[in-house]
């Protein structure tokens, strides 16, 4: 009976595997079509210098509204559009929607602040970014120190000499790099130094745990690690007051999370602003 029980397990698991499989090759399929088909849309999360009490950069996250399936989160098809490579294409149309949505939002007064952009390495990869970057701000009109570029420890572990030389590049043209998700990754305390970045942020784990005294530990330690790079700190996943509150007193003064605002599309901004800044 034991057996049999064991049978059937294995093979529930099977009809599992089989079926997280097809929907993975269907959405590999349908992403081919989803640039041009607009089923790509982007929302912006706000960071929001807590001594200061004013938004003072904002964060483009990719949406995916499928047409039958619903809507599918990053987590779900970046890596899917990392693996055939059609993380290239979508990141170009990103950079150049991400321009032009600023550039409207300064001329209309709604706001003059960064928006950072997330890259993968695969995009690095292709040695497309800097003409990309280049042609999207001449086109929109934007200044360059708009606009950031969010890296992952992992971009550099392929090829770290031409990393470092692109982001150099990125650099020399006015645009701000950013490294996400910090503390997560395998890289030393020394690649920090080595690799040209400007902010750091500090990755949601950590934060969410902050009420751990080793997490604290860490935490503080990142945070004066790098003001004395002179590097600018933002914590990630910010939910709560006491998370907001410790991160302050520890000398962390950019917060991006749902204690301040979730990501949001571009319509209900206008509202988030007008509740915020009324509180
Ligand atoms: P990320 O860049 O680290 O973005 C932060 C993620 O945490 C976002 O998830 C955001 O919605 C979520 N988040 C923000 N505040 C909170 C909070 O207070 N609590 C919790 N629990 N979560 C919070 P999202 O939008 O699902 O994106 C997930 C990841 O997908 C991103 O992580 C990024 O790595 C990737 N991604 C999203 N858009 C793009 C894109 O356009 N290009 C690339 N290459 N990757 C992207
Ligand atoms: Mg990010
Ligand atoms: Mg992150
Ligand atoms: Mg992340």
């Amino acid at each position: 009976q034991a057996k049999r029980q064991g049978k059937n397990r294995y093979c529930l698991y099977n009809a599992e595997m089989a079926q997280s499989q097809l929907r993975k090759m269907e959405l590999e399929k349908d992403l081919r079509k989803a640039l041009v088909q607009q089923e790509f849309e982007i929302y912006y999360q706000p960071k929001w210098h807590a001594a200061l009490n004013k938004l003072v950069g904002m964060e483009a996250l990719l949406r995916w509204n499928h047409p039958t399936l619903g809507l599918i989160s990053p987590t779900e098809f970046i890596p899917i559009a990392e693996e055939t490579g059609f993380i290239v294409p979508i990141t170009h149309w990103l950079i150049k929607e991400v321009c032009e949505q600023n550039k409207e939002w300064q001329e209309k007064k709604v706001m003059n602040i960064p928006v950072s952009i997330n890259m993968s390495a695969r995009v690095f990869e292709s040695q497309t970014l800097h003409a990309k970057l280049e042609e999207a701000l001449k086109e929109s009109g934007l200044e360059p120190r708009y606009l950031e570029l969010e890296i992952t420890e992992s971009i550099a572990l392929n090829d770290k000499e031409n990393t470092i030389q692109q982001l150099k590049e990125l650099q020399a043209l006015g645009v701000r790099i950013s490294m996400d998700d910090f503390g997560t990754g395998y890289s030393s305390l020394g690649y920090l130094d080595e690799m040209p970045i400007n902010i750091l942020k500090i990755d949601q784990s950590f934060i969410q745990n902050s009420s751990k005294p080793t997490k604290q530990a860490i935490i503080g330690t990142i945070i004066s690690m790098a003001n004395h790079l002179n590097i600018d700190v933002v914590a990630e996943g910010v939910e709560t007051k006491e998370q907001n509150d410790f991160l302050q007193s520890t000398g962390c003064q950019i917060m991006q999370g749902y204690y301040y605002g979730k990501p949001m599309p571009v319509h209900l901004i206008g509202d988030w602003m007008e509740q915020i800044y009324q509180t």
